[in-house]
């Protein structure tokens, strides 16, 4: 993983750790000039950067752009009322991630927090409501 600080891209992650050699994921995140290109544009922009930072690297066999613009849920006013708790009413069934309670927006903290949070309870719920720790 790497993060660069100007330009497009502020992100690059090598998915060869995912099983995938010689595929490289960059990320733009947020609003930016990114959005006024067109998807050719961007590509473009992308490889072109890429080839400053990396000039040994070989030019890439193929590209994909995906624009999602609700990758993540908006942390306005009110949002908390509906994110759901690790509990569910289905025993055995719990949940974990960014969009659950928290107290935090969509972020890595938040997922590891609830990841944590969840953990607990489901050792809780393992050892019985009279065992601490
Ligand atoms: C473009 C972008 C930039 C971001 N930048 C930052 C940042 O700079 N800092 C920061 O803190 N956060 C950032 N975030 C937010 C952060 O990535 C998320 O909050 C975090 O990854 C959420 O973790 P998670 O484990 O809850 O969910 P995810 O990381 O989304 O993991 C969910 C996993 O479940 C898998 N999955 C989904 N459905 C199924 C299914 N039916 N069966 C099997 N698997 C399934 C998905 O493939 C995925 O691997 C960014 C998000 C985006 C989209």
């Amino acid at each position: 993983m790497v993060g660069l600080e100007s330009g497009l891209a502020q992100w690059i992650f090598d998915r060869r750790c995912c099983g995938q050699p010689g595929l490289m994921a960059v990320v733009i995140s947020g609003r930016g000039e990114h959005q006024r290109l067109t998807a050719a544009a961007l590509v473009d922009a992308v490889i072109t950067e890429l080839k400053t930072h990396f000039p040994h690297w070989p030019a890439p066999m193929d590209s994909r752009l995906i624009r999602d613009k609700r990758a993540t849920f908006c942390a306005k006013v009110g949002v908390d009322t509906w994110r759901p708790h690790n509990r569910t009413p289905i025993a055995g069934l719990w949940l974990a991630g960014d969009y659950t309670a928290t107290d935090l927006p969509a972020t890595l903290e938040g997922a590891v927090q609830s990841g944590n949070q969840c953990a607990k309870q489901v050792m809780q719920s393992l050892r019985g409501p009279n065992v601490v720790n």
